[in-house]
């Protein structure tokens, strides 16, 4: 009997409680900011075109082979106005067969491919999700704009030099500490060489 009132009262709980559930797809939880979601195609704001100079090491990489692309000579190499000398002419994921496993952003060199928070593409249409890549490239844009996206060897060159920066600072207080000089090193003992 008492397990009974027991078993009723968590009942009564969960039916007054706030839901912990959410009513898909009419309400939609934001995801998280680490979230890996279809990967996207990004753009160089600051010369005008794509990241991507179709290299193919993603394509080659990609587990499901789901990736294709063309590439051309840069016309605004050649005006001076870009530092790339080949760029992307066509570029498509079939996103029905991403397993989001995100080696194309690892294996990429040139910050031209990223995971987005993008995870909702469902369509009736047997290949309705190859998505080509104007489509990519506007669906960077607005994840760029979104998460404040960098490139990630700009961030790298950023931590690089600020660890550059306090390595002598970091040299100095140590040896002062130490109550010597930042460049002496302890003389090597007889026999020790
Ligand atoms: S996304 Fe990166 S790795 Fe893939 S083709 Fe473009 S530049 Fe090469
Ligand atoms: S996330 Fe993985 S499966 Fe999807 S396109 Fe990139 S490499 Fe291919």
């Amino acid at each position: 009997m008492l397990n009974s009132l027991r078993g009723l009262l968590v009942t009564l709980k969960t039916f007054v409680g706030k839901p912990v559930t959410a009513q898909y797809p009419t309400w939609h939880l934001p995801v998280q900011e680490s979230y890996m979601g279809f990967p996207v195609l990004t753009w160089d704001a600051k010369v005008g075109e794509p990241y991507c100079v179709a290299c193919m090491v993603c394509i080659r990489m990609c587990p499901t082979q789901c990736m294709s692309a063309t590439m051309k000579d840069n016309p605004l190499h050649k005006e001076g106005k870009s530092h790339r000398r080949k760029m992307v002419e066509s570029f498509a994921i079939n996103l029905g067969r991403c397993i989001v496993c995100g080696i194309c952003e690892e294996v990429c060199a040139f910050d031209a491919i990223t995971m987005s928070h993008i995870h909702e593409m469902g369509t009736f249409a047997r290949n309705g999700r190859r998505v080509e890549m104007d489509r990519l490239l506007e669906l960077g844009k607005g994840y760029q704009k979104e998460s404040g996206w960098r490139p990630p060897t700009e961030l790298e060159k950023e931590k690089q030099a600020a660890l550059k920066a306090a390595q002598p600072a970091t040299a100095t207080a140590t040896a002062e500490a130490a109550g010597g000089s930042p460049v002496a090193s302890p003389a090597p003992k007889d026999g020790a060489s």
